[in-house]
């Protein structure tokens, strides 16, 4: 065991705990194409015997390394994975590594009789929970960024993912050329992420109000107390991504009407992890849109329509920009509240039709986007709602015709 194998086992964990394909492509790369990498000239390949240099390997992982990247963009791809990732990527860890074992070391090892033990394998066991473990904190995080971009809106699951791509490629270079310096860089980015996640935590806690009645700590924005149900006498606003906003509301129906739309509890302003309409708060067991009921949502939603694409058209006169800014401004405050309640991957057809949608108006809006704008924003709109109020009517045709009873 050297030192050279200690550094590179644990300077590839952070690769493998960001990608499970892409880092084995790279070893597999480098193992049998040295010359191509900056620095590497002089060093030899290992022998066309050995099992990862093969051209089939080679292919099958450059092919599964692509498929990674370009799936990880997409946001149902990446969350139908997010959780069998973190087995994946340790299982990934230990077959590249062992490969590289039994590739290079194995003469070596069956010289050094350690007793039928190699602390190598204390190595790798370690190394693969590690991978375990920051896979699973990656995991956190990106869902994470996801409460404040849930429908990447911003983008800012795909530049993570970018970012992501070029660390792993950028990671494994540092590898080969420096190995401690790579494993000290990254040992500082994650003590930071952890630092960043502990005081969001902290400050969401730190902006709960005491309840006046009970005592019990709420959310800034919760109508009611979450434990005696008593409505609060300051109610924070809420932020389009969210958050608390420094200013008080006036309007209780309008406040609650905003929490819907961010599929939180209209009473204590909890965060609903269902996308069920009709489901029962599990903090303060508030039966969700019993008021404001899903018709004075949609009517809500309908009203900003309007104004929206009123104000689309005006936007559209801005080349390009007008153009982004009016779907962008569509997407948060008209297409994310109904997205929030219809299941991920739910329609293939309706996905790719509005892909395709986009891109047609896109070009363009590049020039008539007066026009393209507010058709572009009356089409997607009329698809969320029609598939909002298809989720709702399967559920809520008996409690309509039992309100119709009693009226
Ligand atoms: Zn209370
Ligand atoms: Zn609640």
């Amino acid at each position: 065991m050297s030192i050279v194998q200690i550094v590179t086992i644990i300077g590839s964990i952070p690769l493998f705990s960001l990608r499970t394909f892409l880092p084995a492509f790279l070893t597999a790369l480098l193992l049998t194409y040295p010359e191509y990498f900056p620095g590497l000239e002089g060093v030899p390949a290992v022998s066309e015997e050995a099992f990862i240099s093969r051209n089939w390997v080679l292919i099958v992982l450059g092919s599964l390394s692509l498929l990674e990247i370009i799936g990880d963009k997409n946001t149902d791809v990446r969350n139908l994975l997010k959780n069998a990732e973190t087995y994946l990527k340790p299982i990934a860890f230990l077959a590249i590594n062992l490969s590289l074992l039994d590739e290079t070391s194995v003469e070596v090892l069956q010289e050094v009789q350690w007793a039928a033990f190699d602390p190598l394998w204390v190595v790798l066991a370690f190394g693969a929970l590690m991978v375990h473990w920051l896979a699973t904190l990656r995991r956190d995080f990106l869902d994470f960024l996801e409460d404040i971009d849930e429908d990447d809106n911003l983008f800012i699951g795909r530049i993570t993912s970018w970012i992501e791509d070029s660390l792993v490629v950028f990671g494994f270079l540092l590898l080969i050329w420096t190995g401690i310096i790579m494993v000290i860089l990254y040992a500082t980015a994650i003590a930071f992420f952890v630092f960043i996640r502990k005081r969001y935590d902290k400050k969401l806690e730190e902006q709960k109000l005491k309840c006046f009645n009970c005592g019990e700590k709420n959310l800034p924005f919760a109508v009611k107390c979450v434990n005696c149900k008593k409505l609060q006498p300051q109610i924070y606003a809420i932020g389009i991504f969210g958050q608390k906003k420094e200013e008080l509301i006036v309007n209780v129906e309008k406040h609650q009407l905003n929490l819907l739309s961010h599929r939180k509890c209209a009473d204590c302003g909890n965060k609903l992890d269902s996308n069920r309409l009709f489901q029962n708060c599990h903090f303060c067991g508030n039966a969700h849109f019993q008021s404001p009921t899903v018709k004075e949502f949609i009517k809500n939603q309908d009203k900003k329509f309007y104004k929206i694409a009123g104000l689309s058209f005006l936007l559209g006169f801005v080349p390009v920009v007008g153009f982004l800014t009016s779907a962008v401004i569509a997407n948060i405050h008209l297409f994310s509240p109904y997205r929030r309640y219809i299941p991920k991957g739910s329609s293939f057809l309706t996905k790719v039709f509005i892909k395709i949608l986009t891109f047609l108006f896109f070009v363009v809006g590049i020039a008539l986007g007066f026009i393209a704008a507010p058709v572009y924003i009356v089409l997607r709109y009329y698809i969320w709602k029609k598939k909002f109020q298809s989720r709702a009517g399967k559920s809520a045709n008996f409690l309509s015709s039992a309100e119709k009873t009693t009226t």
